[in-house]
């Protein structure tokens, strides 16, 4: 039996189409970004970052609120400089492996009070 192989050029328009995605972030939990940002900032306090500039800026992320020129809002910068997306906190177009928050695991480290 001779297999015919007509179906190939599919394959190598799917592989184009993911390497197109921009935002290249490195994802971090929201744990190990905290330790990282306060061994990089000794003078921040810890709840400070976490209860005051991160917890607004995930629930703004988680509210809908987007930057003003219509894209996501990047977490981590957010939480630094005000709300805005990556392009329009940094000045740079795409990401360059700088951290973004992890939502999903984000959430089991919320209590209800
Ligand atoms: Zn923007």
């Amino acid at each position: 039996m001779h297999t015919s192989t007509s179906g190939m050029g599919e394959f190598s328009l799917s592989v184009l189409a993911k390497a197109r995605v921009k935002t290249d972030f490195t994802s971090i939990n929201l744990c190990d970004y905290v330790e990282l940002h306060l061994g990089a900032n000794p003078g921040t306090k810890r709840v400070e970052l976490t209860q005051q500039q991160l917890e607004f800026a995930i629930n703004a992320h988680r509210n809908g609120i987007r930057c003003q020129c219509g894209a996501p809002i990047w977490i981590v910068g957010s939480s630094q400089a005000g709300l805005g997306c990556f392009a329009c906190i940094t000045g740079q177009a795409v990401p360059d492996h700088d951290y973004e928050i992890a939502l999903a695991d984000e959430v089991t480290t919320t209590r209800p009070t």
